[in-house]
């Protein structure tokens, strides 16, 4: 093993894809287990798929090609890309659209390649990243199925991104009415109807989730056991899927404060200084280019983030009760932003127990 690792606990995280899954499937929802924070690590989309997860899901079309021994259809989660139309024909069963031309492209693709894929149409209801407005989806579903090859498989909807809005009864209810205005004029039957991703499941808890939803595309919530819309612990997961370990390359004590002349650090920015006297700091070998290290949770009491340069971490551990020595690990718990950088990241040794 080689520091700084990753370490993936396959058990919780087994745990909690079928907690989940048990929990949405009492309200007539299927999962669409979401890969992409782990660029789609085979070991993560296997524990998916054997967890009860109805889909598998990615942003990206190289990840999902990596998913193609599982028998599990996929999904494209962002809009596709024109120039990449082929391949998402080739990999994915179904993708996300909000863009007529596109489905065009996708259309041509099926033909040319005598595949099947279908469409869900992403409707826009206030956070402001993809979809169309409400209004526009009824004529938008008549063009979609005019094309030949792809069957027009639902509408979806995507909450907590840009505008960071929390879904609730009403948007959701919104895309509810969309899908049977669809359904009526059309005389057609929506396979999918997705509420967005893990800042949704809330609504499960309080019994509040419209009837007519019936797929949620799901990454933080089972990976970190978080609900995003209000950033507390969901009950029953753990949130301990995952462990950082890094090394101890430097323990010393050192004043809190700079001294000379203070320019910029070493990404530009200007910083400031609490004058807390000497302290204990703590280097680990590990920094931003390995993963944001100020979104790492340390997991031992007295411990403090000080800053962290492309391949160094330093830490202020006066208030701990340990003494930690040249060679010692200190382990963090993870936050999304941590997580997809520790699987980005080359450097860190990914280690499944
Ligand atoms: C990333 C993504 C998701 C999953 O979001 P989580 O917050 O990780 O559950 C769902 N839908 C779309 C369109 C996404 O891009």
């Amino acid at each position: 093993m080689s520091n700084p690792s990753l370490i993936i606990e396959t058990s919780k995280l087994r745990h909690n894809v079928k907690t989940v899954v048990k929990m949405c499937k009492a309200s007539g929802i299927e999962i669409c287990a979401v890969t992409k924070a782990c660029c789609a690590h085979h070991k993560i989309a296997e524990v998916f798929a054997e967890s009860g997860a109805g889909m598998l899901a990615d942003s990206r079309v190289q990840n999902l090609k990596q998913l193609s021994s599982y028998s599990v259809p996929k999904m494209m989660l962002r809009l596709p890309m024109i120039s990449e139309a082929d391949d998402v024909v080739r990999y994915c069963d179904v993708s996300l659209n909000s863009e007529l031309n596109t489905v065009k492209a996708l259309s041509e693709a099926v033909v040319k390649l005598n595949k099947q894929h279908g469409v869900v149409i992403m409707i826009e209801l206030g956070d402001l990243r993809e979809g169309i407005p409400p209004e526009e989806a009824l004529t938008f579903a008549e063009e979609a199925i005019k094309l030949p090859g792809v069957n027009l498989t639902g509408v979806g909807v995507n909450f907590n991104c840009y505008g960071g809005v929390i879904p609730d009864e009403e948007n959701l209810n919104r895309l509810a009415d969309v899908a049977s205005n669809i359904e009526e004029k059309l005389g057609i039957k929506l396979q999918i109807i997705s509420g967005g991703n893990s800042g949704s499941l809330y609504l499960l808890k309080e019994n509040k989730m419209p009837a007519k939803i019936n797929n949620l595309r799901l990454g933080e919530s089972i990976l970190l056991g978080m609900d995003t819309s209000f950033q507390k612990q969901i009950e029953d997961l753990y949130t301990d899927v995952f462990t950082l370990k890094a090394e101890v390359i430097e323990m010393k004590e050192k004043p809190s404060v700079p001294s000379g002349n203070i320019g910029l650090n070493a990404f530009g920015q200007k910083t400031s200084y609490v004058d807390n006297g000497v302290i204990r700091r703590v280097i680990l070998a590990c920094g931003r280019q390995d993963l944001p290290c100020d979104q790492l949770i340390p997991n031992e009491d007295g411990v403090k983030y000080l800053g962290s340069s492309s391949d160094h971490m330093i830490l202020d551990i006066t208030q701990s009760d340990k003494d930690y020595a040249v060679g010692d690990i200190v382990t963090f718990n993870l936050s999304y932003g941590a997580l997809v950088g520790a699987f980005t990241s080359r450097y860190i040794d990914k280690i499944f127990i």
